[in-house]
C-alpha cells in the first residue's frame, strides 16, 4: 500500500516572502520532519507556473535552483527517501495531463477565479497570457498526478483546490475511479492542525495579502531583504487610528498582521501575544518587538542558506524527478487510456 501523499509548490516568478514561508513552507517543512515515514512529502517548484504573469526569464532558471536551497534552509529534511523535492517541467506528465484536463474544464469556471480577476485587472488585455487563465488547470494536475490528499496552501488557494476537487470527481463520474479527490478545505485545515488558512497581509496595505509579486514590493518582507530593510518595512507598516492595540483582522488588520507575524516567528501562541499587548497604547513598541523579531528570523535563516550545499541538491533533484517521472507516468497511462489515448488492458 503506497502512503498518503501531502503535496505543494511555491511559484518561482520571485524570491520568497516571509508570507510564502509562514502560509506554505513552514507548516509543509513541519509535517515532513514529524510525519516523513508515515506520509509522502511531495515538495515542489510549479516552474512551469511561474511565468502566467511576465518575468525575466533570464533570472527564472537560478530562481529556481535559488527557491530550492530556501526550502532546504527552512528545513526540509532532503536525505528523507519519503521526501521528494524535484521541478515541475522535469516532469513532463504535468503538461501531458493539463491538456487531456483542459478538455472538460468549462471556460466559466475558469473565468470566475477571483486570482485570474485580480491578477488581470493589473495587466493589459494583450498581456493576459491563457496560460494565466487556465493554470488552476495545470495545478489539478499536479496534484492529481501523485494523488496527494492533503495539499497545505494559503488562503488565496481556496478556490483552486475545490477546483481540483471538482475537475478529479467529474472525470472519475465519466471514466471510473480514475484520480484521489484531495479532502476538502476545512479537513486539511483540521490536518494541519488549523481552524483556517493563513493570509499575511502587505504592511502598507494591509487589506490585501502580502505577495512576492507585488509592484512595489515596499509591504513585503522577502526572505532576501537584509534585516536592516526589513526592519524599516515594519517600522513604516500602516495599523490604524484607534490608539489601542487590539486583535481584529477585519477592522484593525494592520496592527492584527504585526501580532501576528510576532506570534508565528517567535513560535509563541497568538493568544499570548495578543495578551501582552491588547489594550496598551504602544504601536512604536510593537512594531519594534515584530522588527527585531523578523530581524533574529532573517539573520539566522540567512546564514543557514548560505551553508546550503549546491550539489547534493542536485543530486537529490535528479533522483526525485526520475521517481516522479515513474510514478506521475502511471496515472497519466490511466487517464490516456480512459479518454481513449492508448488501448487500456
Ligand atoms: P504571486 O504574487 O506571484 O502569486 P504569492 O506570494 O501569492 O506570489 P504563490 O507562489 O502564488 O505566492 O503561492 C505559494 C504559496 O504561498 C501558496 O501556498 C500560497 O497560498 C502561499 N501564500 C502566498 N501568499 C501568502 C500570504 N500572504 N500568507 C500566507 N500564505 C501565502
Ligand atoms: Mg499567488
Amino acid at each position: 500500500m503506497s502512503k498518503p501523499v501531502i503535496l505543494t509548490g511555491l511559484r518561482a516568478n520571485n524570491d520568497l516572502t516571509i508570507g510564502n514561508y509562514l502560509g506554505a513552507l513552514l507548516p509543509m517543512i513541519d509535517m515532513a520532519k514529524r510525519r516523513a515515514g508515515e506520509y509522502q512529502v511531495n515538495l515542489f517548484v510549479p516552474d512551469l507556473h511561474s511565468f502566467t504573469t511576465p518575468i525575466d526569464h533570464s533570472k527564472l532558471y537560478n530562481q529556481v535552483l535559488h527557491n530550492i536551497k530556501v526550502y532546504i534552509a527552512a528545513g526540509l529534511p532532503i536525505d528523507h527517501e519519503d521526501v521528494h523535492v524535484y521541478r515541475q517541467s522535469y516532469v513532463p506528465a504535468h503538461s501531458e495531463l493539463t491538456w487531456i484536463l483542459d478538455c472538460f474544464t468549462g471556460m466559466g469556471e475558469m473565468g470566475r477565479m477571483t486570482q485570474f480577476k485580480d491578477k488581470s485587472a493589473k495587466l493589459n488585455e494583450d498581456r493576459i497570457s491563457v496560460g494565466l487563465f487556465n493554470y488552476p488547470v495545470l495545478m489539478a494536475a499536479d496534484i492529481l498526478l501523485y494523488n496527494a490528499s492533503y495539499v497545505p496552501v494559503g488562503d488565496d488557494q481556496t478556490q483552486h483546490l475545490e477546483f481540483t476537487r471538482d475537475i478529479a470527481t467529474r472525470m472519475n463520474n465519466q471514466f471510473g475511479e480514475l484520480f484521489t479527490v484531495p479532502l476538502p478545505v476545512p479537513k486539511q485545515h483540521e490536518f494541519f492542525g488549523k481552524d483556517q488558512g493563513l493570509r499575511v497581509r502587505d504592511l502598507m496595505d494591509p487589506t490585501k495579502k502580502m505577495s512576492k509579486s507585488d509592484e512595489t514590493g515596499k509591504g513585503v518582507v522577502f526572505l532576501s531583504d537584509t534585516p536592516e530593510a526589513a526592519t524599516k518595512k515594519i517600522m513604516s507598516a500602516a495599523t490604524d487610528s484607534f490608539g489601542e492595540i487590539k486583535f481584529d483582522m477585519q477592522e484593525r488588520p494592520g496592527i492584527s498582521n504585526l501580532l501576528q507575524i510576532l506570534a508565528l516567528l517567535s513560535g509563541r501562541p497568538l493568544a499570548d501575544v495578543i495578551a501582552e499587548w491588547e489594550g496598551t497604547s504602544s504601536y512604536g513598541d510593537l512594531k519594534k518587538a515584530v522588527a527585531e523579531a523578523v530581524a533574529a528570523f532573517l539573520d539566522k535563516f540567512q546564514s543557514r542558506l548560505a551553508g546550503v550545499d549546491e550539489s547534493s541538491l542536485l543530486a537529490k533533484l535528479e533522483s526525485s524527478e526520475k521517481l516522479m517521472r515513474a510514478s506521475a507516468g502511471e496515472t497519466l497511462l490511466r487517464a490516456q487510456e480512459a479518454v481513449g489515448l492508448r488501448s487500456g488492458k
